[in-house]
């Protein structure tokens, strides 16, 4: 007899959050689309992409800088390794925190072979001083570093191989303009639609031999917050459940019994989400609140705050960013009024 998937299973697994901006693991890199016609959803973006893409491998050039920006999850470094692929060339990948010192990017760019891409994730996070060696690498494939200290410091200008920087940001305003400026190519990610996603779930189940149905796919793609990362990881959640209650296929009725007890609502919003709507509602009536008093209340990171979890807020209208502060919406009201959530 088939268990019920609302009975009491092992915490540990069950309350696992999606982890956003988490390094990849094998299994990640093995669902990770390889192609532009593999990568679904974002059908304006991939159109131009794709036009770019063969106007520099016809002109046999090096591909512009390009830039991609949207929510963490949304497929910024898959893009930038299909580029990779579509072009024949390697992807080096770094990103702005570690790229701490001049040094670090000197010894990357000297070492990049004609037209590779070099890949800076979270690129608003370069310290200045390594943002500006990059400006002349950008322009005109060159190095200037200053070499020694004091009066006896000289630069030296060292010649790069043609390279393409791909950057990625989760917001273009927390890009200098200066680096802005730069890049020839600038490309918004959108949040997927619940039919892409469950596309992207079927797509993954594929490769992963997880048995899943299409309305359980959407069932998923009703709640993975407009995000394929969230999709999938979703996915595996699910289908422990599935494994673990002796259930042989993935569908409507086992989707939403797992994510009920992983805590995951019918509009996507987990206890985090739900906290933070909370926190504005009871202690700050609705708001407006500032993020750093916001942060602290819900003890988590600014950032988080701000990258990962407001996005998906404000685009369902739950929740306003406004000059004096965070703002609750009628509508989040309602929602949680509608289904007698205790806040
Ligand atoms: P970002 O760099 O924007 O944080 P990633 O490129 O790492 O996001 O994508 C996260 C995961 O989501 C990847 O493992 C990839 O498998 C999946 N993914 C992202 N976009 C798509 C897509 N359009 N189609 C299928 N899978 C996708």
């Amino acid at each position: 007899m088939k268990k019920e998937i609302t009975q009491a299973m092992p915490e540990k697994d069950i309350f696992e959050p999606p982890v956003e901006g988490a390094p990849a693991s094998a299994e990640d890199e093995h669902i990770r689309p390889r192609s532009l016609d593999d990568f679904i959803g974002q059908s304006a973006l991939k159109a131009n992409l794709r036009v770019y893409l063969q106007a520099a491998r016809s002109r046999g050039q090096v591909m512009d800088h390009t830039l991609f920006f949207g929510s963490p999850g949304l497929g910024k470094t898959t893009l930038a390794q299909i580029m990779a692929a579509e072009l024949g060339v390697n992807m080096i990948p770094a990103s702005g925190p570690i790229l701490e010192r001049t040094g670090d990017l000197a010894a990357i760019l000297s070492d990049l072979a004609p037209n590779d891409i070099l890949f800076v994730d979270e690129i608003h996070r370069l310290p200045i001083a390594v943002e500006e060696v990059l400006y002349p690498a950008m322009e005109d494939f060159r190095l200037d570093l200053v070499v020694g200290q004091g009066p006896g410091a000289r630069t030296v200008r060292i010649q790069l191989n043609p390279f393409t920087l791909v950057g990625a940001t989760t917001r273009s305003g927390l890009l200098s303009s200066p680096l802005r400026d730069r890049f020839g190519i600038s490309l918004r990610l959108e949040f997927y639609s619940h039919e892409e996603l469950a596309d992207i779930v079927m797509r993954a189940s594929r490769i992963l031999g997880i048995r899943a149905e299409h309305e359980g796919a959407l069932e998923i793609g009703r709640r993975a917050r407009g995000t394929p990362r969230i999709a999938n990881n979703l996915l595996r959640r699910i289908w422990d459940f599935c494994v673990v209650h002796g259930r042989d296929a993935l569908g409507r009725e086992e989707a939403s019994g797992a994510l009920a007890r992983m805590g995951v609502d019918e509009m996507g919003l987990d206890a985090m989400d739900r906290k933070i709507l909370s926190v504005v509602i009871e202690h700050y009536g609705g708001g407006p609140v500032g993020l750093k008093t916001l942060a602290v209340a819900c003890s988590e990171d600014e950032r988080t705050l701000e990258d990962i979890y407001e996005p998906y807020l404000i685009r369902i209208g739950f929740l306003k960013r406004t000059p004096r502060g965070r703002m609750v919406t009628a509508k989040a009201i309602q929602y949680f009024k509608h289904k007698n959530q205790s806040l």
